[in-house]
């Protein structure tokens, strides 16, 4: 009855928390959670899961959840019907393009939802509205990495599925903390080393869990990594060491590569990183004796300003060793949300169409503009770090923002909060009334994965389905679904019935996801992309050659960046990332009540050397203060960090301990990734104990 749910049921899904794509079956009883079930059949975690996939979950019951449309009267949000609600949107979008033209409208998508939801998002922007201006979170964390990859081996995503990770000789993981951030994947590096031996290396300036279990563990000096990467590739190249088949039948750039490591010998290096001689020889080493090298980055590398040049030089010296196109080989750019994968993939990128398609290619454009019976937009689109300049500058007057807490997780917060105030219309479609979702007009209720369908693609390249466990709360609805609306309420006539069908569009435009369908994806069943139209798919990349027009990877002569470093001002470094309990800023595990309970706000991570020069213990009170803004935090000592290094976990609580209230305006030189790792702060001493 539709009073009464009594039935129990199980239902597939897809784990909404990190990139590794877990899945597994929900029991449930009407809107309860009776538990989470993993299955052998689950392709990339088989029967485990992390503390997050299985008890994260409260926040599709929390009594914050939006239940219905939102408009500002004044200072307030009243209730209103998804009429009025897309009426409004329709006609203030339209006047702000008829008035100022297209690009004077921004769209934000999200790694969160599906790829189906994705591709929706930048087909309004580009085929509705008119604009390229349509970018996702990618922007701050792994666009660097695809932009390293992209110019040497061809594709923006991890060479070979973690399974084949799991059979390398050497795994070298630089700038990550998989086992908070990733925590599946770290149990297959834990198991290989167990069952075969597989040797790791880490490079932090933390000492994470990972590096307590590695081999080898070193603490190159911030921002330095493409330092002691490329002093290694040289060593190699001096000893003779490289693959010089695979460089001869595989490659091009060799020589203008070494010319421009020449620099950087063993002592260099040593002097700009802080590591020891010995250190990067035993690396060299250790690749060279290895049966396989695999590297794995996360935002230790990317969020610098040298991102994009230290993810070229690590797949340069994965090209120089012959590390592509087997098996426990190449390069593993960790994804950290569940779908930033599929964000990019499906197209909320201002360059790129689905499928990695240039967005200028004339080809391109006639494909995608006789499919959709409109002209594509013909000026470069803005991506979220220019947008937000632009909202600044008044030339984008109104944007529609899509699972995305940009006020909060946006690098140099109070910047990008005074932006979205001078915006002239904002729309926020989102689970909760998020900080973002403050400075809005109309505020849209969206679903959970939970409750609808769709499809994720992990940091594998894995697309895999999830089902509707439960039916959307209140009057939410899926996201798909109300980029539908308000593409009507723009004039198109969109008639989408179920995500599949948006998939099927997709594969009919976007040649790597050819034969992609819901039949091939049924049930725990996946495909990891690209997909030829028979439906066979590509868990190894490079098999045969790389996606460069000649087949051959390109070398990226290195092109360091020094990073941004302490002042007597700001002398202390502030590195920051993720805990295992929470999921990014928190907004969704904040709402576990067992979650919250283990792990209540973030804290401050001090060495015991900092903490003895400045009087203080655990439990301590202090106020960091950067030339951005200023945040007041309890203090945990700890010899995971050391000297004058500190850390602060992302996940916060209240408007006082957000670490992007302290994060500025550096950024990658080439994506504009914000450079959130390269924040300097000083400290002040509030409570001492
Ligand atoms: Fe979810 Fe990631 Fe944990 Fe797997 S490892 S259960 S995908 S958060």
């Amino acid at each position: 009855s539709a009073l009464r749910d009594t039935r129990t049921k199980k239902t597939k899904t897809v784990c909404t928390f990190c990139g590794v794509g877990c899945t597994f079956d929900v029991w449930t009883k009407g809107r309860k959670i009776l538990k989470v079930q993993p299955t052998p059949d689950a392709p990339v975690n088989g029967i485990s899961t992390c503390v997050k996939g299985k008890f994260g979950w409260d926040f599709i019951n929390s009594e914050e959840r939006l239940t219905t449309p939102l408009i500002r009267k004044g200072d307030e949000f009243v209730e209103a019907t998804w009429e009025e609600a897309f009426d409004l949107i329709g006609r203030r979008l339209g006047e702000i393009k008829n008035q100022h033209g297209a690009d004077a409208l921004g769209f934000i998508s999200s790694s969160k939802v599906t790829n189906e939801e994705n591709f929706l998002m930048q087909k309004l922007a580009r085929a509705v509205i008119g604009t390229n201006n349509v970018d996702n979170c990618s922007r701050y964390c792994q666009s660097p990495a695809t932009d390293g990859l992209m110019r040497t081996v061809g594709l923006g995503g991890d060479a070979g599925s973690i399974h084949d990770l799991a059979t390398a000789g050497l795994v070298i993981i630089v700038g990550a903390n998989p086992a908070e951030a990733h925590p599946v994947f770290a149990t297959r590096i834990k198991r290989a080393q167990k069952l075969h031996g597989q040797k790791l290396i880490v490079a932090d300036l933390r000492k994470n869990e990972m590096a307590e279990r590695a081999n080898l563990f070193i603490r190159p000096k911030q921002g330095t990594d493409a330092i002691w990467l490329s002093a290694v590739a040289k060593y190699i190249v001096d000893q003779g060491w490289q693959d010089r088949e695979f460089l001869a039948a595989k490659v091009n750039g060799f020589e203008e590569f070494c010319a421009s490591l020449a620099p950087y010998d063993l002592a260099t290096a040593s002097e700009i990183t802080g590591l020891s001689q010995e250190q990067m020889i035993r690396i060299a080493e250790m690749i060279r004796d290895a049966d396989g090298t695999c590297i794995a980055w996360a935002m230790g590398v990317t969020q610098n300003c040298g991102g994009s040049e230290t993810s070229a030089v690590i797949s340069d010296l994965l090209l120089i060793t012959g590390n592509y196109g087997r098996p426990g080989a190449g390069a593993y750019p960790l994804r950290g949300h569940n779908n930033v994968q599929g964000a990019c993939d499906f197209g909320t990128l201002p360059v790129w169409m689905p499928g990695y398609q240039f967005w200028s290619d004339e080809p391109v454009r006639e494909k995608f503009a006789k499919a959709w019976g409109t002209e594509l937009p013909s000026t470069r689109g803005k991506d979220n770090i220019q947008m937000v300049e632009a909202m600044h500058n008044g030339t984008l007057r109104g944007m529609y923002l899509m699972g995305e807490d940009m006020a909060w997780v946006d690098a140099n917060a109070n910047h990008v909060q005074a932006a979205l105030e001078k915006l002239e219309f904002f729309v926020v479609q989102d689970l909760f009334l998020t900080r973002t979702a403050q400075y809005a007009d109309v505020i849209l209720p969206a679903c959970p994965s939970l409750e609808k369908e769709g499809t994720f693609t992990n940091t594998e390249r894995r697309i895999q389905r999830l089902y509707q466990v439960m039916k959307p709360l209140g009057d939410s609805r899926p996201d798909w679904q109300i980029i539908q609306g308000v593409a009507n309420a723009l004039g198109a006539n969109w008639n989408y019935e179920h995500p599949s069908e948006i998939m099927d569009e997709v594969a009919s435009l976007a040649p790597i996801f050819a034969g992609v369908s819901y039949e091939r994806l049924e049930g725990f069943k996946s495909l990891l992309w690209p997909v030829t139209a028979d439906g066979t798919d590509t868990p190894l990349l490079y098999t045969d050659g790389f996606a460069k027009p000649d087949g051959k990877a390109v070398l990226a002569p290195l092109n360091y960046v020094a990073p941004l470093t302490a002042t007597e001002e700001y002398d202390l470094l502030l590195n920051n990332g993720r805990l295992l309990e929470h999921f990014h800023e928190g907004n969704l595990t904040n709402k576990s009540t067992g979650i919250q309970h283990k792990v209540p706000d973030t804290f401050l991570e001090v060495s015991p050397e900092l903490a003895a020069e400045r009087g203080i213990e655990d439990g301590a009170t202090v106020r960091l203060e950067s030339a951005y803004g200023a945040v007041r935090l309890r203090v945990l000592i700890t010899d995971r960090v050391r000297g004058k290094e500190l850390y602060l976990p992302m996940n916060s609580v209240s408007d006082e301990t957000a670490v992007n209230l302290l994060t500025g305006a550096g950024h990658d030189l080439r994506t504009n990734t914000p450079a959130y790792k390269q924040t300097y702060v000083r400290m002040q001493v509030l409570i001492p104990r």
